[in-house]
């Protein structure tokens, strides 16, 4: 289904084939995947215009109605799911092991959100005065700019696209320039579902500045939801000023993983080794920073090396992969850099350590890290985790919370007071305790970060909120 809908652009009543095109490029083997419609200025007016024609019809649907059309889009989904999951795979090489996860992932997001659908109502409000009656009523927000990176392909779109339609809004889609297709297949599915022309529109383009500044600038566009850089994120917050646009971002992470001295050693080992080298370590909650006190860094780096030497580097297509290539050379070539300023500045490495051609990383592990190393300030977005000895839990708290980031934080203890003392002491948006996957088929918690991580929250009612404008209506009786 790919090759069907891989040239066009779905905008303003339908597919469109543009004669500007750009490459997906399968980051396994340099491959050209597909020639993708390249849509620019022209393409943004006219997909804002549609969705704002769109929109004043969509917005009076009920939920109900909204429902229905997104429980069939689910199972469309699901049923399509090895097909969206290849193309997933196809453009930005993660597994299909993966793949196959991040598809189910999508669907039970979008039923979660159809559900919700159902339930937006508001609230009878309490009056001082005899002769009034009042209520708030949700309403949507209006048209939608959303904006999604190439990681999580499917999970992003969903997360979003889903609590958006379901309060009766309707979406203009910028994908990833690396990742159009498993956008394009959403949308081409969600149309199949028997929803309206111009509900979920999806632009792909090689630059982003085009499209984006048409959106961004215009007044009639009532929300920015972006997932990607910290970078993006600052810029896209100053351009939602001047039209006072309501705005989700979730951006960069840095991870702090802290290994107590009652931890189960091998349980750790593993949480951690699925929470950095999952999708290559190319995930906003990966662990970043490894925090082991030093009673059990020795039993601790051989359980997490044993694991690391697990994975098989390959094929992201071969059903036995678990890593396959890093997305682009940019990607690959940070990592490089931050395994080599970390070596010469000292640090040890346990595994790994190496690229092995193509795009291909190691999992590797650092010991003997400090700070005056890249790896512990930036995000790496790669298969590498840094081991950092701690010896007091107050240390541990304090050097975890030391970054501008705030997204996902793990620690692994058997102490209750502890968890509890600890959880509550981390900056952080989300915390596993002796949990490395805390988001995992939860469309129905909170997702999001402080300070650098971003604003706002996805997921649960919170995430359908964002959506959504409170009207209060007060009424005089006569
Ligand atoms: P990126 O910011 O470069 O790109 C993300 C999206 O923004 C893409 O669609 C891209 O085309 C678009 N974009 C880039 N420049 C733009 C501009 N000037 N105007 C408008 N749009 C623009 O990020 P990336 O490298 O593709 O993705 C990785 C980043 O995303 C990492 O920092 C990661 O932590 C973050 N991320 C965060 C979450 C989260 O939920 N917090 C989830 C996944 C990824």
């Amino acid at each position: 289904m790919y090759q069907t809908v891989a040239r066009q652009a779905l905008l303003a009543g339908g597919w469109h084939t543009l004669e500007k095109t750009f490459p997906v490029i399968n980051p396994f083997d340099g491959s050209t995947v597909a020639q993708i419609a390249d849509c620019g200025i022209t393409e943004a007016k006219e997909a804002l215009e549609a969705a704002v024609t769109a929109f004043s019809s969509f917005k009076n649907t009920s939920g109900f109605e909204r429902s229905t059309i997104m429980q069939k889009w689910a199972q469309l989904i699901r049923a399509n799911a090895e097909e969206i999951a290849r193309a997933m795979t196809l453009e930005m090489g993660k597994p299909m092991l993966e793949s196959r996860g991040e598809s189910a992932y999508s669907a039970t997001a979008i039923e979660w959100y159809a559900a919700e659908a159902e339930r937006i109502a508001g609230e009878i409000i309490p009056s001082r005065f005899a002769q009034k009656r009042a209520f708030s009523r949700p309403e949507p927000v209006g048209v939608v700019y959303a904006i999604t990176p190439w990681n999580f392909p499917a999970a992003m779109i969903a997360r979003k696209v889903a609590p958006a339609l379901a309060a009766g809004c309707v979406v203009i889609l910028k994908p990833a320039e690396q990742s159009p297709l498993t956008a394009l297949l959403l949308a081409k599915l969600w149309l199949e579902a028997g929803a309206p022309k111009d509900t979920f529109q999806v632009l792909p383009c090689a630059d982003p500045v085009p499209v984006s500044k048409v959106l961004m600038s215009d007044a009639r566009v009532r929300k920015i939801t972006f997932t990607g850089s910290t970078e993006v994120g600052k810029l896209l917050y100053a351009q939602a000023a001047p039209t006072l646009k309501r705005l989700s971002l979730e951006l960069g992470g840095h991870a702090p993983f802290i290994v107590f001295e009652d931890a189960d050693v091998s349980a750790a080992a593993l949480t951690v080794s699925n929470s950095k080298f999952r999708n290559a370590g190319q995930q906003c909650v990966a662990s970043n920073r490894v925090y082991v006190h030093d009673d059990l860094t020795s039993s601790f780096e051989d359980a997490f090396a044993a694991q690391a030497r697990g994975f098989k580097l390959g094929n992201p297509l071969d059903a036995d992969t678990t890593i396959g290539p890093l997305v682009d050379k940019a990607t690959l070539q940070k990592v490089e850099a931050h395994v080599q300023d970390a070596v010469s500045k000292g640090a040890k490495i346990v595994t790994g350590g190496h690229a092995t051609g193509g795009l291909f990383f190691e999992p590797t592990i650092l010991s003997g890290v400090n700070t005056t190393m890249r790896i512990l300030e930036e995000e790496t977005f790669g298969p590498v985790a840094p081991l950092v000895r701690f010896s007091s839990e107050s240390d541990a708290i304090a050097w975890a919370n030391n970054t501008e980031y705030g997204l996902a934080a793990y620690i692994w203890t058997r102490d209750i007071g502890r968890a509890y003392r600890v959880a509550e002491s981390l900056e952080y948006g989300i915390v596993g305790v002796n949990d490395g996957v805390p988001s995992a088929m939860a469309p129905q918690a909170p997702f999001g970060g402080t300070k650098n991580s971003g604003v706002g929250r996805e997921g649960g009612r919170w995430g359908l909120e964002a959506f959504l404008e409170l009207k209060y209506i007060s009424i005089t009786l006569p």
